[in-house]
């Protein structure tokens, strides 16, 4: 099937028809010809050869491998997975073999109605996936005892490192004032945490704190629960002591252990981080996996991340939305209180549903199985002579075998069992829900040990006056759905509150919600993949390494740069990853004054703050009133800081929505400044196979695999955030963040856990290219443009397109001007935005990158039936504004401003607006066979504020 008649067919060896013509919603040229032929071209080659800049565009075709088939791809997987080794996994160190319940697996992780949904901006049509997170924050704030979790972090390590800047906001302490680390802390934990102290000049030092605190002046201490060790120590004293001398207390804590252990906050800490990986999400070689982050009450307003609220509806009915957002980057940029915008949802709403399947009782029973199997450890070794490092312990016990350790291990692994190499004398072994009493005796044996006993024991290997007496998880959700059908009718309806890709396009420019296929997805929960722990010994891990491998180097051949490292976990630590490139970069070459990072009005809130955690300091660069980078002020502020400039961060085509014809003239003012260009490449959707920001003048770029690379969103995460670089900038990667391992991509500071940081979810990306191959790869990026520009035609004539390249053309989004409007009728683009949802909907980017707009991004997944739905929907409510306009009703009256309608509303006994019951609900024909009613009417997120609300509200909150 030719695509277009300047394209050549796609064709495959199989006979299945080429993945490129499933995953592209306009194949079929006749669709595609309807839209050329509205926007005035004979080609689709045409249009984009007027769309995208002559000086940028790529001279040659990717070299990729041809496109395969999905059965192909699925194979090559099968066999890339089969040179993985998988064995029971003892490593522990913070990451410990998990059951994910089925029902679960099947209904989550698998199921497109929870992992293709967006981040739940638009709370009206995310009320199921907010209610998994509000779950999710109870359980943290439950098993850590502190009042206020957010939804999510993004791994332990980053975690940690985000509680140590919480405390250096929050505590007064001098300046000077240095955060001190307990020893006993994982060494990743360290590391990561080490990175962060380096780039933003502040003191870190690593101490024993049992031994008391250091001398001088503290702003924080962290402690870890159990320790690296395993140990599980009283912390009172040490809290205690730091508060005496006015220092804050963060402790890393693992939950599973806290439904035994007295939980931090009942101890006087005032933060708690930690990994929920064990509560069901599977090991994934590294991750994704839901961090936590909880503080106690007066620290709300520092916590960095989202913070899922209760809040009610117009109505006065009990909803959710995300609270106190002022905090966040795309409201407060370098003010905010972190770069993180990507999270960790999906895993987030595993683990919650892994603590309500299993309840309080279930998830104590795991506990004590998982310390009885490590007491009937630790007893064997005694009893053979071995002493341990700790003789208290929850789950992990290091074996003191002076000299023996690395043949142990090896011993250990040939008979199938992982365990941790601690040192030339010492082995660590940490038990989990999966250990079974084989696997104890089969470890055993390999110590020269006997298990005497393999009975449940019912005491604690650790001190009473740290074992937990108070209550956890007593809302009623925890303790009403056991069965396995309760289980899956509460996901269903929790998801069924939802919109997310299965069910309507979500034409959210910036963020490219495209297709994540079925056979992309596949293969992320295969043993052979899920089962690897992060830190397994290189011959285990071949499999991975090779399709890590395979899919750096696609993405290198796609950016045009040198080198790329997969390590963030988001796009925002992507930016930071890049950004502290660039710093290493000038640091090598003496240039230690260069700080100043230049960074246009329009970018993305992410990019100011990731500055300001690089240690830069941020100049803002004014837009022109066409969108482009104002020429004359980027003269000026190079002018100004000529000596101290490190970098501009730039995106291409911009958050504008437009190809900027002279972003090579503006790359070249900056290098010859002696600064470096960061090119966002979050918009890369509108650039594969036609640009490469490595070629056009970029030093570095990161890349969104969870929206270019057709990684799902996950209602707010997980996310890959790829940093590519250019030559002299490859030993500027991010290095190993543990201290064992050859492998590392470059030698920089590590942003996160483990050195391939969301390794489990890059089978999606790698299917995607694999199957796309590189002219599925450019026809995807040619009808992205084709589909935005098609939209931006039919609807200009009903709200003007702000932004425009060249012959008024726009790239791969389109922003609609809704100010104009807004001033004759009063109707605001967020009245738009919740309209659309009655239309079944999901509404555009709103008020970015300009309040009072809409950004549409169509993606070249929808079919131009989707996006005929769409504009008619945008069109009959252009009719509705026009009727408030004309003075048919009043603002306040209009079901743009009362919108959405749910159906309690409409069939309500009273109803006295001046439009029709039919006019609220069903405004267009075509919704009659297909409706989706929002579960509430318009929330009011400003009395949730005044009023924080962050866990689950009694069930009382919810009676009329
Ligand atoms: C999405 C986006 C980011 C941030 O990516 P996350 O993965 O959400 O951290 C940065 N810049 C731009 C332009 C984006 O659209």
């Amino acid at each position: 099937m030719a695509l277009t008649s300047g394209d050549p067919p796609l064709t495959q060896q199989a006979s299945s028809p080429a993945f490129a013509n499933r995953h592209i919603g306009i194949a079929a040229p006749a669709d595609q010809q309807v839209m050329l032929d509205t926007l005035g071209y004979d080609t689709l080659d045409a249009l984009v050869d007027t769309a995208v800049p002559a000086s940028i565009r790529s001279s040659k075709a990717l070299d990729l491998p041809p496109a395969l088939t999905e059965e192909d791809s699925l194979a090559e997987l099968r066999r890339l997975a089969s040179m993985n080794v998988v064995k029971t996994q003892l490593i522990g160190q913070g990451f410990y073999g998990t059951h994910t319940p089925p029902v679960i697996r099947r209904n989550v992780l698998e199921s497109p109605s929870w992992y293709t949904a967006y981040t739940p901006y638009q709370p009206e049509i995310s009320q199921g996936r907010l209610e998994a997170l509000l779950n999710f924050q109870t359980m943290v704030s439950d098993l850590t005892a502190l009042p206020i979790a957010n939804a999510s972090m993004l791994d332990e390590s980053s975690a940690t490192a985000e509680a140590v800047l919480l405390m250096r906001r929050a505590n007064k302490a001098a300046a000077d004032a240095k955060t001190v680390l307990d020893s006993n802390l994982f060494p990743q934990t360290i590391k990561v945490v080490q990175g962060r102290a380096q780039a933003l000049g502040f003191e870190v030092e690593i101490a024993d704190l049992s031994q008391g605190l250091p001398e001088g002046p503290i702003s924080g201490i962290v402690l870890q629960q159990p320790g690296n060790n395993g140990a599980v120590v009283d912390h009172t004293a040490t809290i205690r002591e730091a508060k005496d001398r006015g220092a804050m207390v963060t402790v890393v804590a693992d939950l599973l252990a806290l439904t035994l252990i007295v939980p931090p906050g009942e101890q006087g800490a005032d933060v708690a981080v930690g990994n929920t990986q064990r509560f069901g999400v599977p090991l994934f070689f590294g991750g994704p996996h839901a961090a936590y982050l909880a503080v106690r009450a007066g620290l709300e307003r520092s916590l960095p991340g989202r913070l899922v609220g209760v809040s009610k509806d117009q109505e006065g009915r009990t909803a959710y939305r995300l609270a106190l957002q002022t905090r966040e980057q795309h409201i407060r940029r370098e003010k905010a209180t972190s770069n993180i915008c990507t999270a960790q949802a999906l895993l987030a709403i595993t683990a919650s549903m892994y603590a309500v399947y299993h309840g309080p009782d279930g998830l104590e029973a795991i506990a004590k199985r998982t310390h009885a199997h490590a007491q009937n450890f630790a007893a064997a070794l005694a009893a053979a002579g071995i002493s341990v490092a700790s003789e208290t312990y929850f789950d992990t016990v290091w074996a003191s075998v002076p000299g023996r350790a690395k043949a142990i291990v090896a011993d250990a692994a040939a008979a199938g069992f992982n365990l941790r190499l601690v040192d030339a004398d010492t082995v660590g072994v940490s038990f989990d829900e999966t250990t079974t009493a084989e696997t104890v005796e089969g470890v055993a044996r390999v110590f020269g040990a006997e298990l005497s006993a393999v009975d449940p024991i019912d005491s604690l290997a650790f001190p009473a006056s740290v074992a937990r007496t108070s209550e956890y998880l007593t809302h009623p959700i925890f303790n009403e759905i056991r069965s396995e059908t309760q289980m899956m009718r509460y996901l269903r309806r929790l998801s069924d509150r939802d919109l997310a890709l299965d069910r309507t396009m979500i034409p959210l420019g910036s963020c490219t919600m495209k297709l994540n296929s079925a056979a992309e997805m596949e293969s992320i929960s295969w043993p052979e993949f899920a089962g690897i722990h992060p830190y397994v010994p290189e011959e285990q891990s071949v499999g991975w390494r090779e399709l890590i491998h395979r899919l750096e180097a696609w993405l290198i051949e796609i950016t045009g740069y040198a080198g790329i490292s997969l390590q963030p976990n988001a796009g925002s630590q992507g930016e930071y990853a890049g950004l502290l490139a660039i710093r290493g970069y000038h640091l090598a070459n003496g240039d230690t004054e260069r700080d100043v990072c230049l960074i246009p009005a329009s970018a993305h809130g992410t990019n100011a703050a990731s500055a300001v955690l690089a240690g830069m300091r941020v100049v803002v660069v004014k837009n022109t009133d066409e969108g482009a980078i104002d020429m004359a002020d980027l003269d000026a502020k190079i002018e100004a800081h000529r000596d101290v400039l490190s970098a501009i961060m730039i995106t291409y085509p911009s958050t504008y929505g437009v190809y900027d014809a002279d972003v090579r003239d503006v790359c070249e003012k900056v290098h010859a400044a002696g600064g470096q260009v960061y090119i966002d490449g979050a918009n890369m959707n509108a650039l594969v196979g036609l640009a490469q920001p490595g070629e056009f003048g970029g030093d570095v770029s990161h890349l969104n695999l969870h929206k270019t690379f057709a990684i799902p969103h996950g209602g707010g995460g997980p996310g890959v955030g790829p940093v590519a670089v250019a030559e002299h900038l490859l030993p500027y990667l991010p290095g190993n963040p543990t201290t064992e391992g050859e492998i590392t991509t470059g030698d920089g500071i590590p942003v996160a856990a483990t050195v391939f940081g969301s390794a489990g979810v890059l089978p999606i990306s790698y299917a995607y290219v694999a199957m796309m191959g590189a002219e599925g790869l450019t026809q995807a990026s040619k009808t992205a443009l084709l589909s935005a520009n098609y939209i931006a035609a039919r609807l200009r004539e009903h709200f003007p397109v702000l932004f425009t390249g060249n012959e008024g053309l726009v790239a791969h989004e389109c922003i609609l001007d809704l100010r104009e409007l807004t001033t004759k009728s009063g109707v605001t683009a967020e009245d738009v935005a919740k309209r659309l949802i009655d239309f079944g909907f999901h509404a555009p980017t709103l008020a970015f990158p300009v309040a009072g707009t809409l950004m549409v991004e169509p993606t070249e997944s929808e079919d131009l039936g989707e996006i005929e739905r769409f504009i008619e929907a945008m069109v009959t409510i252009r009719a509705e504004i026009d009727e408030v306009i004309s003075g048919a009703y009043a603002v306040e009256e209009s079901p743009l401003r009362n919108a959405p309608h749910p159906a309690s509303v409409v069939v309500s006994d009273s109803w006295e607006r001046p439009y029709s019951r039919e006019q609220g609900a069903f405004p267009s024909e075509r919704l009659r066979v297909d409706k989706y009613f929002p579960p509430v009417s318009r929330i009011d997120g400003a009395f949730g504020d005044r009023n924080l609300v962050c866990s689950c509200p009694p069930i009382e909150a919810f009676e009329e």
